[in-house]
């Protein structure tokens, strides 16, 4: 692998926090973290990540406000967002989707697909753009 994918992780759960950016850091991605919405999306604006993993239960902005602000942003408008739902919140993923968001991780995750699934995403937003 030439250069190192940056990914942003906005979470405000400590440890799930932790398992994602182990996940990432031991598959070769360079991880930034912010724990809520605001600086999360300063925070995309100054590294332009090569995806955001945005969680949506957070304090204040929830994760489909974010998702909305973000895709405000021009300089932001292709990068992919993809959303960490709870599995029991029914309607979420739909809502991510209209938000503006690529796709949707499910909670809780599994270490074992996480990094495949997220690639996917990353993979088809990555190929839709060169259309
Ligand atoms: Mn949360």
């Amino acid at each position: 692998m030439s250069v190192k994918k940056k990914i942003l992780i906005i979470e405000d759960n400590e440890q799930n926090m932790y398992m994602i950016t182990y996940l990432l850091e031991s598959n070769h991605y360079e991880v930034i973290q912010s724990f809520n919405g605001m600086d999360g999306i300063n925070k995309a604006i100054k590294e332009l990540p090569d995806a955001i993993l945005l969680d949506i239960q957070l304090p204040e902005m929830d994760g489909y406000i974010i998702t909305k602000e973000l895709r405000k942003i021009h300089l932001l408008k292709e990068i992919p967002i993809i959303t960490v739902t709870s599995y029991a919140m029914l309607g979420d993923k739909e809502k991510s989707i209209e938000a503006g968001a690529d796709g949707y991780i499910e909670k809780p995750i599994d270490p074992d697909i996480f990094i495949s699934q997220m690639e996917e995403f990353i993979t088809k937003k990555n190929q839709n753009r060169r259309k």
